[in-house]
């Protein structure tokens, strides 16, 4: 049994959602987006949601303790034993450092990071394009900017890290969905990464 850890990284509007889910599909693995897991608690009202709605409201990051919790969760669930896709965490050297030591715990280690590089103005024209389309609530101009700048100081170092431990593959991002696809799964083939299931 081969498992994959890959973790997807990308500014906002980079198109890191909808490849993340295609790559998981090819791998069999399930795609673990932390912002997904906030927005569907906010829109169901839990106790969780109610904390971060304001937080990812501004485009401001909720706390390393309650986001690594969630995420200590969901990776512990059975179907995340043999390998996932992470989407948006982890998202600063914190965060990094926390999920380095859980998956030492269990012997574990990301086998690739997949950088989708965009530039900032190609970013921000999708995402207006998105918030059109889906009116969501972290959409707002101010909020963007700020995501944004987030990613830059913050999200940005973390390919520092991974790759001088040469698990990076920098993949260009412009380009149609299915062109971009292609390009992610010839990258990890090359590095040996077998895929379960065809897209
Ligand atoms: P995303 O869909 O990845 O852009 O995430 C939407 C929002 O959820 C972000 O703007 C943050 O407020 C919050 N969020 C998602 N992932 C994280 C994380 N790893 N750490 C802190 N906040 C996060």
């Amino acid at each position: 049994m081969t498992s994959t850890r890959l973790l997807i990284v990308g500014p906002q509007g980079s198109g890191k959602g909808t490849q993340g889910v295609r790559i998981a599909e090819a791998y069999g693995i399930p795609e673990i987006s932390t912002g997904d897991i906030f927005r569907a608690n906010i829109k169901e009202g839990t106790e969780l949601g109610l904390k971060v709605k304001a937080i990812t409201d501004a485009g401001d990051l909720v706390s390393d303790e309650l986001t690594g919790e969630i995420v200590r969760d969901r990776l512990s669930q059975p179907d995340a034993a043999d390998g996932f896709l992470l989407d948006g965490y982890p998202r600063n050297i914190a965060q990094l450092h926390h999920l380095d030591e859980f998956l030492a715990e269990r012997g574990e280690s990301l086998d690739a990071v997949i950088e989708l590089a965009v530039p900032r103005e190609e970013s921000l024209k999708r995402i207006a394009l998105r918030a059109a389309e889906q009116g969501r609530s972290d959409d707002t101009e101010e909020a963007i900017a700020h995501r944004l700048d987030i990613y830059e100081r913050q999200t940005a170092p973390l390919l520092a890290v991974y790759g001088e431990r040469g698990i990076v593959e920098t993949i260009d991002g412009v380009g149609s969905l299915d062109e971009i696809t292609d390009r992610i799964l010839a990258a990890l083939e090359a590095r040996g990464l077998v895929r379960t299931a065809a897209v």
